[in-house]
């Protein structure tokens, strides 16, 4: 593979701009992924930039499906063939029992973690040559189920974990590998709570919530030649959790 292009999608702040920064120092060109917040995104892709690597910022609402056509048509634009995708973005929705969560925050949630993966995932593997890649970012939560605080977004974990099983097999044959990354609580903008992970600590067996650097790692080694033999896995960072 001559140079790798990766696509990030929720690239612009959190475990995604963690991610997207060890992609560039391991020489990935990467196109940043986000919803909303242009300047953290073009920050963000400056930042790679800096590293010696060629950088594009692109707005997308993954649930959307023709956004998604457009984030990869502009990636291959301005960075050329697409190598690899990193399915990151993702949101909670509502926080608290299911039997109080609003339907149409679930909604979102669930477009979001979930067709949103698919969409990207149809059209990552759609444009990839043999030697491709993808990790999707799904949760500790997909298997602790998290009861009283979002059991719709475990469940949509859950279903991240069972396309990265099922796409794997699709198109080990074509020479393309699916993995995921399952993290534990991590020390970002994602929490209800912003405090969350500090509360969590006693519960983790290591004693804390992670940072979003310790799972940009396992991120790149999925995507790198080291894993070559390695497809269909979760890989769980989480502390012992
Ligand atoms: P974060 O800090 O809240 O960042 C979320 C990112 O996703 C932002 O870049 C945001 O863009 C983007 N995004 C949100 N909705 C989007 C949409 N509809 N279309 C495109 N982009 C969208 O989250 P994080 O903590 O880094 O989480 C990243 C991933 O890790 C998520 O899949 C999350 O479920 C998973 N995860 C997180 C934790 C944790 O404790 N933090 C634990 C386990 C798993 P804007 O900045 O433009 O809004």
């Amino acid at each position: 593979m001559d140079q790798r292009v990766t696509v990030v999608t929720g690239g612009s702040r959190g475990i995604g701009a963690a991610i997207c920064l060890r992609l560039a120092a391991e020489g990935h060109d990467v196109a940043v992924g986000y919803r909303s917040d242009a300047e953290a995104a073009e920050g963000v892709a400056e930042r790679v930039r800096a590293l010696g690597r060629a950088a594009v910022a692109v707005a997308v609402d993954t649930a959307d499906a023709a956004k998604v056509d457009r984030l990869f048509d502009t990636a291959a634009k301005y960075l050329g063939p697409v190598t690899g995708l990193v399915n990151n973005a993702g949101v909670s929705g509502p926080v608290g029992a299911l039997a109080d969560a609003d339907p149409e925050g679930m909604r979102q949630a669930l477009g979001v973690n979930v067709l949103g993966y698919l969409l990207c995932a149809r059209r990552a593997i759609r444009d990839m040559a043999a030697g491709g890649a993808i990790v999707n970012v799904s949760s500790a939560a997909a298997t602790l189920g998290s009861p009283g605080t979002y059991v719709h977004y475990a469940a949509a974990k859950a279903a991240a974990d069972a396309m990265t099983v099922g796409l794997s097999k699709e198109v080990a044959a074509d020479g393309i590998r699916v993995n995921c990354v399952a993290p534990g609580t991590i020390w970002t903008d994602f929490h209800a709570d912003p405090q969350r992970p500090a509360k969590i600590a006693a519960l983790v067996p290591m004693g804390r919530a992670g940072q979003p650097e310790e799972i940009a790692g396992a991120v790149a080694w999925l995507l790198s030649d080291d894993a070559s033999y390695a497809t269909g896995t979760v890989m769980r960072i989480a502390g012992g959790m």
